[in-house]
């Protein structure tokens, strides 16, 4: 369980994230929607430990990100924004290190789950943007995490990989908590059962997805222009 009660953090004046309260459970697909600047890649970093709450709780699995960050990161796989990666390194080189540093193993079997096989001996720097995605997400796997926080997973890529990313994300759903973000509304559609939208750094929607197709556009708009 990820549960955050009344967390609120501020970079200067700017509220980032502002008395957010939500609780994720096993299993639970959580689409993050909010437009740029809300307030969502805040919160997956207060979940992660990298950033302190001003105020509020969190707990992940029962842990306190900042005081068992390690505990979390073997508990948790985080796909950050941007993806930052060895570019130089091999995507063997950079997945082995990854199994070090989480004292994992088994690399070859994750990047065979994310369909990497064929590109354990490229170099990251090589790979299309889909691919260097794809060892993000590897990397995110090791140490087989009973969470994935996931941050814009598909943003920058061609629609083609964008689905093929979005299969992968519900394939690795299964008995997993998973909250990423995105902003194209059609992949919460596809892939989320709730969503959660954050606007000004405030939850302004939590609910399950609407049944009916196209109906999270509107859904959005509405809680985003309240
Ligand atoms: P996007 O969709 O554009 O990625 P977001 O919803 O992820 O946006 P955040 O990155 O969480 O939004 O930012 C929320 C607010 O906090 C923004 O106003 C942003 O400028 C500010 N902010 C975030 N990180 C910092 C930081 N390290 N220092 C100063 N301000 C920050």
């Amino acid at each position: 369980m990820i549960e955050l009660s009344r967390v609120s953090k501020s970079f200067g004046r700017v509220r980032a994230v502002d008395n957010v309260s939500f609780k994720i459970k096993k299993g639970e697909i959580v689409g993050f929607l909010g437009p740029n600047g809300a307030g969502k890649t805040t919160t997956m970093r207060l979940i992660m430990g990298i950033l302190k709450p001003d105020k509020g709780k969190i707990k992940v699995f029962g842990y306190d990100p900042l005081e068992d960050r390690v505990d979390i990161a073997r508990r948790v796989g985080y796909l950050p924004e941007n993806n930052p990666l060895y570019p130089e390194l091999k995507v063997k080189e950079y997945l082995k290190f990854i199994c070090e540093v989480k004292k994992a193993k088994g690399f070859e079997r994750i990047a065979k789950e994310v369909g990497l096989e064929e590109k354990l001996d490229e170099k990251i720097e090589n790979l299309s943007r889909g691919f260097k995605q794809r060892v993000g997400l590897a990397a995110a796997l090791v140490g087989n995490p009973k969470a994935l926080v996931l941050d814009e997973p598909t943003s920058g890529l061609d629609p083609i990989e964008q689905e093929k990313i979005r299969e992968l994300i519900v394939r690795l759903s299964k008995d997993r908590i998973i909250i990423f973000s995105t902003h194209i509304l059609s992949e919460v559609e596809a892939v989320a059962e709730r969503l959660i939208i954050i606007n000004g750094g405030k939850i302004v929607y939590d609910g399950q997805k609407p049944k009916r197709k196209g109906t999270v556009e509107s859904l959005f708009k509405k809680a985003v222009l309240q």
